[in-house]
């Protein structure tokens, strides 16, 4: 039980991604860029024990507050996850995903001739068709969401 406390110990100001589907939480944190160079303490906490899950993975990211567009593109990789905004100590948001029109940047292309893989360093940007479904805006190639590449 101590140990559990721990690791979900509280953080005073942030944002708190909870119920990422066990294993997908360094997925998660790749697809926000987070990658704790702005000095910001980053906990991750893979496999926890979960009442909604078996297991899941859960990530806190003190001293900065994730915006909804940044979120959102999560619905594709971690459907069920929740993201918390707390503020001194308080949950003063909690935050189910909602499925946006778009993603920017975190999907690759699978068509080697996509101008998203050439050298011009253009964006990837992905249609949601529906939640299982992605759609390469440039060259239209459908994206299995199964077998999505990160850009
Ligand atoms: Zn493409």
């Amino acid at each position: 039980m101590k140990e559990a406390n721990l690791l979900v110990r509280r953080i005073k100001d942030g944002t708190v991604i909870d119920h990422i589907n066990k294993g997908k939480g360094l997925y998660v944190l790749n697809a926000l860029d987070i990658d704790g160079k702005d000095g910001n303490v980053i906990t991750i906490a893979l496999n926890v024990k979960s009442k909604k899950f078996d297991k899941k993975d859960i990530i806190k990211v003190e001293n900065k507050f994730l915006k909804e567009d940044d979120t959102n593109m999560l619905a594709v990789i971690v459907p069920e996850a929740t993201v918390n905004i707390i503020k001194n100590f308080n949950l003063v948001e909690k935050r189910h995903l909602t499925l946006p029109d778009q993603i920017i940047r975190i999907f690759a292309c699978g068509n080697p001739n996509c101008i998203t893989n050439s050298n011009e360093n253009i964006e990837t940007v992905m249609n949601v068709i529906d939640k299982k479904i992605l759609q390469c805006k440039y060259c239209r190639r459908v994206l299995d969401i199964n077998k999505l590449l990160y850009a």
